[in-house]
């Protein structure tokens, strides 16, 4: 049986990798021209670890990431209010956090997959069901017959917009600026990821070699992101933050760095409907602040191909599948979410109660939170 996946993004490299594993045949309609690589750093959390472990990934990633054994929230005078540290996580899972440069990743993704099965240049603009299965029609007027279809096209897919038109995009009002310095590292920061708290904005920090800092950082913004931040002059991201901040600002080539809205999705009734399924950011698009909207999207990928291969019928597949993953995902797109409105106040009376209460809360709140997000769901 072919398998037709919409969209080359982390969510749908992974799932043809895990699909092919299984057996299936696959074709990824991609629509960018060409992919290269893209995009600045991210964190892949032990859960997605767990999932390239099983995948025979494991091993690439690690020789080409930093592994992170510290989540570290701070002040903006990047004083420590809370240290979680994983190596517990790690022992039990054999595996660990890691930053990765994303081009990186995506090329190793690539590898895996026949290059013929990859179709780029091919933007979906529409599909019909028909008795035969979906029909697909492309913006450059080609059209293809598909028996099932993966939509792994990102937040602003257009299967789900077409099958679930009433879904919402919902905007934190938050700027992001990702970015990637070439500096000496000091040593604590090697192996951490490190977020700092102002008012109303917050800095992070991840090493993603021993020579490279990814960074991101955002600011609340009240209406329209583009013109409020117009000729925003990057160097200013760090005034309010400790010096070092504006050190890796300055070691940061502009040509290096993203702006984007940090958005999530309302919650959709269903992530699959007759012969199609949605996966990653298309079904359960969240804001980014526990570091889990790829991680999600990994876990769908190898939880659907189990499921596809054990199950029956593809409708069956599809329902265990979301029945398999559905709390968990509600789950941390809703705490994702609390996490970027508490970091984000912008009061000095409120932002001093909140900094208190981080330090004060015990690492095992942390720990518990870390617990629930790391453990993939059992198939049996
Ligand atoms: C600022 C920021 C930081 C983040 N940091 C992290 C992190 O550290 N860790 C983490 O786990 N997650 C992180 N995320 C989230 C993560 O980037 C996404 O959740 C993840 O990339 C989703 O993967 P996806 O494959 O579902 O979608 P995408 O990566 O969006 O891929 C969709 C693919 O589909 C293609 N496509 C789109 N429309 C069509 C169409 N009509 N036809 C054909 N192809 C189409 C696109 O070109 C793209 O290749 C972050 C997100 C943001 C915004």
């Amino acid at each position: 049986m072919k398998i037709t996946i919409i969209g080359a993004g982390i969510g749908g490299l992974t799932t043809a990798i895990a699909l092919l594993k299984k057996g299936f045949d696959v074709e990824i309609f991609e629509a960018v021209s060409e992919i290269k690589p893209i995009g600045a750093g991210i964190i892949l959390a032990n859960n997605a670890m767990q999932v390239y472990q099983k995948l025979g990934l494991e091993k690439a990633i690690q020789m080409q990431a930093q592994q992170i054994s510290k989540l570290t929230v701070a002040d903006a005078n990047i004083k420590a209010l809370s240290t979680l540290h994983l190596q517990d996580f790690e022992k039990r899972y054999q595996t660990a956090n890691f930053g990765i440069h994303r081009g990186k990743l995506q090329n190793i993704l690539l590898q895996q997959i026949p290059k013929e099965a990859i179709f780029t240049g091919k933007k979906l603009a529409d599909f019909q069901k028909t008795d035969q299965g979906v029909s697909l029609h492309f913006t450059d007027g080609s059209s293809h017959l598909s028996e099932i279809v993966i939509a792994a096209d990102g937040i602003h897919s257009v299967v789900r917009k077409k099958l679930f038109p009433q879904s919402k995009i919902r905007s934190a009002r938050q700027a992001c600026w990702r970015g990637i310095a070439s500096m000496t590292i000091p040593e604590r920061y090697q192996h951490e990821v490190f977020e700092c708290w102002g008012k109303g904005e917050r800095f992070g920090i991840v090493s993603i070699d021993a020579n490279t800092i990814y960074w991101f950082a955002l600011r609340n913004y009240k209406k329209d992101l583009r013109k409020e931040f117009a000729d925003f002059d990057i160097t200013q991201l760090g005034e309010n933050f400790h010096p070092f901040i504006q050190e890796i600002l300055a070691a940061t080539p502009k040509e290096k760095i993203f702006l984007d809205d940090i958005t999530d999705l309302s919650r959709l009734p269903s992530w699959h409907h007759q012969n199609i399924c949605l996966i990653g950011d298309a079904a359960h698009a969240m804001t980014p602040n526990m570091g889990q909207g790829a991680g999600q999207a990994i876990e769908d990928a190898w939880v659907l191909s189990e499921m596809m291969a054990k199950e029956k019928t593809h409708l069956l597949a599809f329902e265990k599948f979301e029945a398999l993953r559905r709390k968990k995902v509600d789950k941390i797109v809703k705490m994702s979410w609390l996490v970027g409105k508490l970091a984000h106040w912008e009061n000095s009376v409120a932002v001093s109660i909140r900094n208190a209460m981080v330090k004060m809360t015990p690492d095992s709140v942390g720990a518990k939170q870390s617990e629930a997000v790391f453990e993939l769901a059992k198939l049996e």
